[in-house]
């Protein structure tokens, strides 16, 4: 049992270089958390603090109920896997995979015992006499993965372990952790700068910007309710669409008005959200609103169904992706991306009717560009 609990926890690198600032979390024994953000927003930083390869300057790290700021790495009980892999490339899969054993005066039959085991639930049981030169990426990873897994840790922390891997691959050892994650029921503290990869596998996903937590929260509450601007544009991909309209409320129904004198659009928001309190102190004030590509429909059925979300919309552009297309679209001179079923025909430089899924609408204070509504 591993649990993982961060109290304020920051770094300053000599210099004034302030990583990380101000971390609280506690992270639940067999948890599969992912720390995202991206390049510099001091993901490695809080797991090396984490794995005590790196100085704590400020707060508290608790393994379970100790204090381990000042426990040296080897005896916090976690294995660490890093982007590549460190190897010994004069040593056997088995002789690499055994190492951190041998160090530690583990007896020889245990050795081969706990080895074969690591091996057997990664298969690469074929491959442990072979060394790393003769092994493909992924084979490597495995190995580095089998590394951690013999020494039967507390907690594992990985360093964006699958970056060194072609897409496809990438793909694959996604399932395989997870998997993995799931026969070993232990703590998993994973970095990441691809949202896709923390969307796939966390059980919960720790967004970073310039060294602070911005939001804490299982993959779907993330997508669904991004506390901020930042979280909203930073999860899910084509990137969430944001506008910028005026709150206008008028004969008991909330609007968001968009567009120019000319030519101006109103997108009526269901009650359930638009006459909340909180969204109605916005009215007649200038707000950031959002709508995910996917939120955006065409297809016949909906349409019929919705007639009350429909909008007139110029297509600029149809890129066909296969079963999906991207739909670079239009409004009142505000551009959308729309994702749209292939099936749909589309055509640059038309005029479609499309819906809006006003209940899927997220709308962000100007300014603090904070979440104003649920
Ligand atoms: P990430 O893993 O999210 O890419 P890092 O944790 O590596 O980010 O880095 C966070 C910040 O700390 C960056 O601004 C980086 O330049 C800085 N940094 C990282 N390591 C050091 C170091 N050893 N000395 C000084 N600054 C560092």
């Amino acid at each position: 049992m591993a649990s993982v609990t961060l109290k304020g926890i920051g770094k300053t690198y000599p210099g004034d270089v302030v990583a990380v600032s101000d971390f609280n979390m506690e992270i639940e024994h067999k948890e599969f958390v992912i720390l995202v953000g991206p390049s510099g927003c001091g993901k490695s930083t809080t797991l090396r603090m984490i794995a005590g390869l790196e100085e704590i300057t400020e707060g508290s790290l608790y393994i379970d109920d100790k204090l381990v700021n000042n426990v040296p790495p080897k005896d916090r009980d976690i294995a660490m896997v890093f982007q590549n892999y460190a190897l010994y490339p004069h040593m056997t899969v088995f002789e690499n995979m055994s190492f951190g054993l041998k160090i530690r005066k583990t007896p020889r039959s245990e050795i081969k015992y706990r080895v074969e085991e690591a091996a057997k639930i990664l298969e690469i049981e074929n491959l442990l006499e072979r060394k790393p030169a003769a092994l493909s990426g992924g084979q490597r990873q495995r190995v580095a993965l089998g590394r951690a897994i013999v020494r039967n840790p507390k907690v594992f922390l990985l360093d964006e372990p699958l970056s060194n891997l072609d897409a496809k691959l990438r793909t694959t050892m996604r399932a395989e952790l997870a998997k993995l994650h799931n026969k070993l029921q232990t703590t998993f503290i994973y970095v990441t700068h691809d949202q896709t990869e923390a969307m796939t596998m966390g059980t919960r996903i720790v967004v970073m910007r310039d060294g602070f937590v911005q939001q804490i929260a299982p993959p779907q509450e993330l997508f669904d309710k991004p506390c901020n601007l930042f979280v909203a544009t930073f999860i899910g991909t084509p990137q969430m669409n944001i506008a910028e309209a005026t709150i206008i409320s008028e004969n008991s129904v909330t609007y968001l008005e968009f567009g120019n004198n000319s030519n101006i659009t109103r997108i009526a928001l269901p009650d359930w959200k638009g006459r909340k309190p909180e969204v109605l102190q916005y009215a007649g004030k200038k707000v950031l609103f959002g709508i995910r590509p996917n939120d955006i429909h065409a297809e016949k059925d909906y349409i019929s169904q919705h007639p009350e979300q429909l909008l007139e919309a110029d297509v600029e552009f149809v890129e066909l992706l296969g079963s999906d297309s991207n739909v670079f679209i239009k409004i009142s001179g505000v551009e959308f991306i729309s994702v749209i079923d292939s099936k749909i025909h589309m055509e640059s430089n038309s005029k479609v009717k499309l819906a809006f899924d006003t209940n899927f609408i997220h709308i962000f204070d100007i300014d603090t560009e904070k979440r104003i509504t649920n």
